[in-house]
């Protein structure tokens, strides 16, 4: 490959050159954005080191532009951060790290682009490029990194066992890599991970809900979860998902492991969208599963309920792993608690109200629950793939008719609170809830249209019923006596 002429592609490489060769200092294109380029792969994030200053190295660059960049220094780190349109510039002297064992924290201090090199996580993270006059444009790859990309393998450059004790943070960051290269981890790495998968207790759940996200946002992240299965890592911070595999049997009835199937389900998701909470509604459809499993020797394996349950869990798990809890949390919830009713949909004869319930449940979800459920069909039986998903189709067909003939996917009540208060002359109260309740009610179940006039008609019955006049026939009849 030749890297000059990639050099050449972007006008910041030659600026920083010229820089360097200002301030009498050696300098370096290091770490992801090399691999990378090597890798053919996009990125717009540029890390520079030099032998010297990397602060000071950063503002003679900026200087060399005919327009204002925007600056920014960390004095504590040592570093800089030019900020070009949506390309993020690091520049750091080179550093080595040594830990002590009484110690978490490293001592960091000057060093040589070698040593600054031996400190990375990964071979494939270990390389540089020169900027220096003498040798621009040559590759400086003192633990093949080159030749692992080449065989394809994440591999630490020191002793696997020191680098993650140091640093637990990186046995996350190996799965994750291995999982968007689509790359093996290497034996002794592997065996290291497992080792020391205990370690990433000290880590916070912040970095390692980061590096998971990035493994949920592959093309196949079955992958990279069963890395992080067979590594243990998984047991560390997400044990109700470890508690999906294995399978039990009682009377040579067995059921599926759960595990591999929401692998599947999640994979299949995947293929059809690159939404992440979505992905994670797959992660977490089954995860009651364990907790609700009961043995009934007429049926076989049950699991009733867990939609419910698993839906109750989901703020905690959420909570722990520090994802958001917010609407995304709640979107996750709600498709975990209403993903099986299009299946029952598709077992029974559907009806309109059926229909419209499911609509009203899921309001504008409805697409991405039926792309959940979809990928949850994961027989073995393509013949069986084949009827469940044109019965899908067929329940999309009749969701459509229902839709446009009720509209209920975004239900506002016909008639609200404030009318039925000003028709009864009734203060704010329980029973205008229950009228407007009694309301939903008869349009999901299409006993009335969903219009304001045949609304208003039914008020009126109800009231009637429960003995309430309107204002004004209060009022007539009132004179009147
Ligand atoms: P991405 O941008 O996809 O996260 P990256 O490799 O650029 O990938 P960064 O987190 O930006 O990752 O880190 C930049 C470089 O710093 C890495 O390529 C690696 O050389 C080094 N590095 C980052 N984190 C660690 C770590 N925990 N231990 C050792 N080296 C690290």
């Amino acid at each position: 490959m030749n890297l000059k002429a990639k050099l050449d592609e972007l006008e910041i490489f030659k600026k920083v050159a010229k820089a360097s060769a200002t301030l009498g200092i050696k300098s370096y294109v290091v770490g992801g954005y090399v691999r990378d380029l090597v890798l053919g792969r996009p990125s717009k994030d540029i890390d520079f080191t030099c032998v010297g200053s990397g602060i000071k190295l950063a503002q003679e660059v900026a200087k060399s532009f005919d327009q204002h960049v925007p600056l920014s220094v960390f004095k504590n780190f040592g570093t800089a951060m030019l900020k070009l349109d949506d390309w993020e510039i690091e520049f750091v002297g080179a550093r080595k790290e040594s830990y002590r064992l009484e110690s978490r924290k490293p001592i960091v201090e000057d060093g040589t682009l070698q040593e600054d090199l031996e400190r990375r996580d990964f071979t494939i993270n270990a390389l540089a490029i020169s900027l220096n006059r003498e040798d621009y444009g040559d590759l400086i790859d003192p633990f093949d990194g080159l030749g692992d990309m080449k065989r394809k393998i994440i591999k630490t450059p020191l002793e696997p066992g020191i680098t993650f004790s140091d640093d637990p943070l990186r046995m996350m960051r190996a799965v994750r890599f291995a999982a968007q290269l689509n790359f093996d981890i290497d034996a002794d790495t592997f065996f290291a991970i497992s080792e020391n998968a205990a370690r990433l207790q000290i880590i916070s759940a912040e970095r390692i809900i980061d590096e998971l996200n990035k493994i949920v946002a592959t093309p196949k992240p079955s992958y990279g979860f069963k890395l992080l299965f067979a590594s243990k890592l998984l047991h560390e911070f997400f044990p109700e998902m470890v508690e999906l595999q294995g399978v039990d049997s009682v009377d040579d009835k067995s059921h599926k492991d759960n595990f591999y199937h929401t692998l599947q389900v999640l994979d299949n998701v995947c293929l059809m969208t690159d939404n992440l909470w979505l992905r994670w509604a797959a992660i977490m459809h089954d995860i009651a599963k364990p907790a609700t499993k009961r043995f009934n020797p007429k049926v076989g394996w049950t699991f009733h309920g867990h939609e419910d349950r698993g839906a109750r869990m989901t703020p905690n798990i959420f909570r722990r792993l520090k994802l958001p809890m917010d609407d995304r949390m709640k979107y996750v919830q709600k498709l975990v608690r209403l993903h099986l009713r299009p299946i029952a949909l598709v077992k029974d004869e559907v009806t309109d109200s059926a229909m419209r319930r499911l609509l009203f449940d899921a309001g504008d979800d409805i697409e991405d629950l039926m792309t959940l459920c979809r990928a949850d069909i994961t027989s073995k039986n393509n013949k069986k793939v084949k009827r469940y998903l044109e019965n899908f189709d067929k329940v999309e067909e009749k969701m459509k008719e229902v839709e446009e003939k009720d509209q209920v996917r975004n239900f506002q009540p016909p008639v609200s609170g404030e009318e039925i208060m000003k028709t009864f002359g009734l203060s704010p109260s329980k029973i205008i809830g229950e009228i407007k309740e009694e309301i939903k009610e008869a349009i999901l179940e299409g006993k009335i249209q969903n219009n304001p006039e045949s609304a208003r008609k039914l008020m009126l019955d109800i009231a009637r019923s429960k003995g309430i006049a309107p204002k004004d026939t209060h009022h007539i009849t009132k004179k009147n006596n």
